[in-house]
């Protein structure tokens, strides 16, 4: 069992504390790897490296080509030990390996995008009266704090780390206390990629203490957040304190929406993909799935046959779909809210821990679909982050919005109908930040992603998201000789 360090300042360095914490393989529950407790000594550290390489060190003169082949190189690292690292990422997270290959995928498709995309920012000239000239000039931000979640622990580093290098900032992110194993392990990569000591660091450590520390450095010009609503809320809290700029990517409750006319098979197994995917440990998980009533009872009996095929199983084994849930935490929070339902709505299918042969000692649950929920119901307004759908009918396209908008979250929606009119009135009204048509969850890195209401602000990926990384200052030059004339 290996004993991590922490990444700072280009090197592999221990804490200033000898806490460590433990990290789970979730389908056997026992330990993996034990990683740093790290402290606030341990951020100074590191926040103090990035400032240098910012301020200071070579990265600040780099070009934006020269950041790009960082970038390409990055990839091209993450392509080379793809194997390793999707093995990594599934004894970590409980994924079903077949689920962490396209997560690495995604990994090296994002550092390569923004390795592209570092040679087109550019800033604007704008015409302005008088003899003179105004430049918006597009500057990096400087040290950007990064704290993500355990769902898709590399995938969610990369989608920050990747728009920060392409911009020229320098990073501190801090992994979930649950998955750091991915990160740490790419880390060992960043020196031959060619990124300089400090550019970026990674602390292992816990949220109350390492992630508080990031949020309060008086030396850290931005934090990006990925995580939990409740958690958000704490992370503006105490970044106000020094006034940072932040970006707040927050859970969801989304809706996933079918009229009668949409085509019923592709429509069910849409509806299965959108919240049993990732054992539902997904922020724009399709757990309110609002169907329309004359297909109403019929959509409920063809998901529950269905979902009778999905195999829980060993996350290596290639045939299953459904994982280990990531740790016993998550596990007691599911289980809880599969009795919660138990007693607002209907069961129709699971309902409890899955059993079998090969799940004795891990955290799996059985894919559950509750109906007949009303929107009221705490498993229709409550994040479950699980494997856990609830059913709600309705009798219109009005209706329709109107519980789908009913929710204090707005991450992502979808509509599956054949009538595009009624699907383009849906994406019109409906109140979130991604909307799918007649699918639900391709994400791309080249598209934005970001909630509505209180699933966050700020965008990721695309051109959006370098933009949560960059200044923009203005220049007026004086074009005229002649004196101003005031006074
Ligand atoms: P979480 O909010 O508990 O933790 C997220 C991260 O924040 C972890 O690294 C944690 O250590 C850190 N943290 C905790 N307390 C902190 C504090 N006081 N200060 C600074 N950092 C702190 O979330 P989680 O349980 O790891 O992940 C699940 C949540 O993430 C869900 O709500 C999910 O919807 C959300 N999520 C959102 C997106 C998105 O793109 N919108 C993507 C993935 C996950």
């Amino acid at each position: 069992m290996k004993t991590h360090s922490l990444y700072i300042d280009g090197q592999f360095v221990p804490s200033s504390s000898a806490n460590l914490l433990d990290v789970i393989d979730p389908a056997k529950a026992e330990r993996l790897a034990v990683v740093p407790d790290a402290v606030a000594a341990d951020v100074d550290r590191a926040v103090a490296a990035a400032r240098r390489a910012f301020d200071a060190g070579p990265w600040r003169e780099t070009t934006a080509q020269d950041r790009g082949r960082v970038l390409f190189k990055l990839a091209e690292a993450v392509r080379d030990r793809a194997a390793e690292l999707a093995e990594l990422e599934t004894r970590n997270t409980g994924k079903p390996i077949v689920e962490a290959e396209f997560d690495i995928a995604d990994v090296a498709t994002c550092f390569e995008y923004y390795g592209g995309l570092a040679t087109k920012i550019h800033g604007d000239v704008i015409p302005v009266p008088d003899n003179a000239m105004s430049l918006a000039l597009r500057e990096p931000i400087g040290v950007a704090g990064q704290i993500v979640p355990w769902n898709y622990p590399l995938l969610m580093a990369s989608w920050k780390l990747a728009p920060a290098i392409c911009a020229g900032c320098t990073t501190v992110l801090k992994p979930a206390e649950q998955t750091p194993l991915t990160v740490l392990a790419l880390a060992s990569s960043f020196a031959d990629a060619g990124l300089p000591p400090g550019v970026v660091n990674i602390v292992t450590g816990v949220g109350e203490t390492a992630g508080a520390a990031l949020v309060g450095h008086p030396s850290v010009d931005k934090i990006a957040f990925t995580g939990s609503v409740e958690v958000g809320k704490t992370v503006m809290r105490d970044a106000a304190a020094t006034l940072k700029k932040i970006s707040l990517e927050l859970g969801g409750k989304s809706p996933n929406i079918f009229f009668a006319d949409s085509d019923f098979d592709v429509a069910v197994e849409g509806a299965l993909f959108g919240v049993f995917f990732n054992q539902g440990e997904v922020c724009s998980a399709g757990s309110r799935i609002l169907v329309e009533r004359p297909i109403y009872r019929k959509f409920v009996d063809a998901m529950v046959e269905k979902a009778r095929t999905i195999t829980v199983g060993q996350p290596l084994d290639r045939e299953t779909r459904l994982g280990a849930l990531v740790s016993r935490d998550q596990f007691d929070r599911v289980r809880a809210y599969q009795d919660i339902g138990k007693r607002e709505a209907k069961l129709a299918a699971g309902g409890g821990a899955a059993s079998g042969p090969s799940l004795d000692r891990g955290y799996f649950v059985e894919p559950t679909i509750f109906y007949d929920v009303d929107n009221s119901h705490r498993i229709a307004r409550e994040e479950i982050f699980g494997p856990v759908a609830a059913v709600i009918p309705f009798d219109n396209e009005a209706d329709a919005l109107r519980i789908a908008n009913d929710t204090y979250y707005g991450l992502a929606a979808a509509v599956w109908s054949r009538d595009i009119f009624r699907a383009l009135r849906m994406v019109k009204n409906l109140r979130a930040g991604i909307v799918w048509v007649n699918h639900m969850q391709p994400t791309y890195v080249e598209a934005p992603w970001g909630g509505y209401k209180q699933s966050g602000f700020g965008r990721e990926l695309g051109k959006w998201g370098v933009d949560e990384y960059l200044n923009v200052k203005q220049v007026y030059i004086n074009l005229s000789e002649q004196p101003i004339g005031w006074y």
